[in-house]
């Protein structure tokens, strides 16, 4: 059995935490990319360049010179935009990225103003209050026109709010509601900043140990994956084999737990490589990695939006399984270590 460097699982969690606690909705990712940025700069020999798009690109020399490799994961999250500024001063909100309403419901909120101000908030039932609506504060449906963001802010029209600089296009974002318990991590954004931190936890083991990947390496750091154009931009054209490294599906019916680290070998744009996904699986027997195989229903992925930009290169993922996802998300500390453990393995494969 190989010998995996060792991983600090400190680290992981701690720069987890703080980027989860760093809003980045898609479209407003730029502080995100910019404190992973800001981390990764520590790992000397990784070169850091953004694209123009705003993600982040990190390359590692290989020990060996053919066959370029890269990795990814996203950094943007699901969020707002205001659509309107309504008559009552409460804003209505155009979604970023694909997630229910209920979701968000009560959830304390962000809005970032053009001008660079911050107002607090929270999103709720325009009919919230059970005192006054009765039984329709249950019956309502949870839609556009049915869910707004109450300001924390004397505003009680129209023109106050916009007093407040606050504008149609100004960018919103959930509160995230860290917190690490019992080896849990139940956050927003798991999905897919976990997976940051795990390719972070990957390039500082690698780095303690003094080794090097094993071919050229790049990490992408995407910051446009929740909206589906992610990758489709940005990885250098020399690229043979892309690891997607995102969030497992959790539920009712998914192989996938919180404590594994799963292969997704078909998700909503079919199957994944089948060549990369079986050196994947032998790396996970190899190395003892706590794993799974997984189908993901109702799931898009970055390798995807590289293939249909014309990627001609071998796909595959793997990531932590997280739990409610899209939701208030929950995964478990073992299984960021194996999906670390798994991107150490690929790293120094053969
Ligand atoms: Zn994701």
């Amino acid at each position: 059995m190989s010998v995996l460097p060792e991983i600090d699982t400190q680290f992981l969690l701690d720069f987890l935490a703080k980027l989860l606690n760093t809003p980045s909705p898609t479209g407003l990712a730029e502080p995100a990319v910019a404190f992973t940025e800001q981390t990764l700069k520590a790992f000397k020999p990784l070169k850091l360049g953004r694209t123009r798009k705003g993600a982040l690109l990190a390359s590692w020399a290989g020990e060996r010179d053919d066959g370029p490799r890269a990795l990814t994961a996203h950094v943007d999250t699901l969020g707002a935009m205001v659509k309107e500024v309504k008559s009552n001063g409460r804003l209505k909100l155009s979604r970023i990225g694909g997630f229910a309403w209920n979701t968000i419901e009560g959830e304390g909120v962000t809005v970032f103003t053009s001008k660079g101000r911050t107002v607090r908030g929270s999103v709720l039932l325009t009919k919230a209050s059970s005192h006054v609506f009765g039984a329709e504060v249950n019956e309502m449906k949870r839609d556009d026109e049915n869910m707004e963001v109450r300001l924390d802010a004397r505003t009680f029209s129209q023109k106050e709010t916009v007093e407040l600089g606050i504008q149609v296009g100004d960018f919103v974002s959930f509160d995230p509601r860290v917190e690490v318990t019992g080896g849990f991590v139940r956050s927003r954004h798991l999905d897919d900043k976990a997976c940051v931190a795990c390719l972070a936890a990957a390039a500082k083991a690698l780095y303690d140990s003094k080794k090097k990947p094993t071919h050229p390496t790049h990490f992408l750091i995407s910051n446009y994956e929740e909206v589906g154009h992610g990758a489709a931009a940005g990885l250098p054209a020399d690229v043979e084999e892309l690891l997607v490294v995102d969030m497992a599906a959790v539920g009712e019916g998914q192989a996938s737990d919180e404590f594994h680290a799963s292969l997704c070998v078909k998700d909503s744009g079919g199957p994944y490589h089948h060549g990369l996904s079986t050196r994947l699986r032998g790396l996970a027997e190899k190395n003892a990695i706590p794993y799974k195989v997984d189908i993901y229903p109702h799931y898009g992925s970055d390798g995807e939006a590289w293939w249909s930009a014309g990627a001609d290169a071998a796909v595959a993922l793997i990531g932590p399984g997280v739990d409610a996802s899209h939701s208030y998300e929950r995964t478990h500390t073992e299984a960021l270590v194996a999906t670390t453990r798994w991107v150490l393995a690929y790293l120094l494969e053969d």
